[in-house]
């Protein structure tokens, strides 16, 4: 059974899992050491807490153990292709599985806040790696930049999940978030019930620059859930890119295994 009150209850501190629905033990979530599969090194609990509201902050508790292991940690990152230049570094720490699909799920549209905690762990551990890798020194400049949602659906919602995403990124990198250098002009449907081209079609010209001066000559970081055919992600960087950043990346909790390939095949 699954009342009114329990769904309010694990909206704001799941007691259960929310892929499974088994109940999580006390001692096993935050996920123990190890729980997902390793190029993610250690897990450190010890931040991951979710503010229900004016500082009152919970353990940040969404996935049993086994749930966390049947995550699928993405080995390398891949290359989104844009219009023009060179294309921009996709990083994720999971590749998209049911598992993953329903903790984004229980995150949009379940009110499910805090999953964006250990979400945003996984994708900081990642993009902190990204960053030592191509040597870029992430207190120099760069910035976080969440898609935007249409503000009907930000009403609807009352949050923007990348902006949540974002600004737990933020606090465990010590970078700034942008949010609104960019916003979403039109309402667009919902991409996952739509195929690959009319999702490039649903966002096209969507989004617009709206300060420039906060993204000249600095590193844009944009921050989403998902990534499945980088429609929305191109849109965004197209329009970022007119105010001439220094370097542009995206960061997604999942992707698509083959998100570079199948849009390279297309560009
Ligand atoms: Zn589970």
């Amino acid at each position: 059974m699954r009342g009114f009150l329990s769904f309010l209850l694990d909206s704001l501190v799941p007691l259960s899992c929310v892929v499974c629905g088994r109940w999580i033990d006390g001692d096993a979530d935050p996920p123990p050491r190890g729980a997902v599969p390793a190029a993610g090194g250690a897990f450190d609990p010890g931040g991951l807490f979710h503010e229900l509201f004016a500082g009152i902050r919970m353990p940040a508790r969404v996935l049993c153990p086994a749930c966390w292991r049947s995550l699928d940690r993405a080995v390398a990152d891949a290359a989104l292709p844009l219009g023009s230049g060179s294309p921009a570094p996709l990083i994720s720490p999971f590749y998209t599985n049911d598992a993953l699909l329903a903790l984004v799920r229980f995150l949009k549209f379940a009110g499910g806040r805090s999953a964006a905690p250990p979400l945003a762990w996984w994708m900081a551990d990642s993009l902190r790696r990204a960053l030592d890798r191509r040597g870029v020194r992430r207190e120099v400049g760069a910035v976080l930049a969440p898609v935007p949602l249409h503000p009907r659906r930000l009403r609807e919602r009352g949050y923007n999940q990348a902006l949540l995403l974002a600004r737990c990124v933020g606090r465990e990198l010590g970078l700034p978030v942008e949010d609104g250098a960019l916003v979403r002009e039109r309402a667009t449907k919902s991409q996952s019930k739509l195929g690959e081209d009319e999702r490039a079609e649903n966002v096209r010209g969507a989004f617009a620059l709206r300060r420039p001066d906060r993204i000249e000559g600095r590193g844009i970081v944009l921050v989403d859930d998902l990534v499945t055919t980088g429609g929305t992600a191109r849109e965004c960087l197209a329009a970022l890119l007119a105010a001439a950043p220094a370097w542009t990346a995206v960061l997604s909790a999942g992707r698509v295994r083959d998100v570079g390939r199948a849009s390279g095949t297309r560009a």
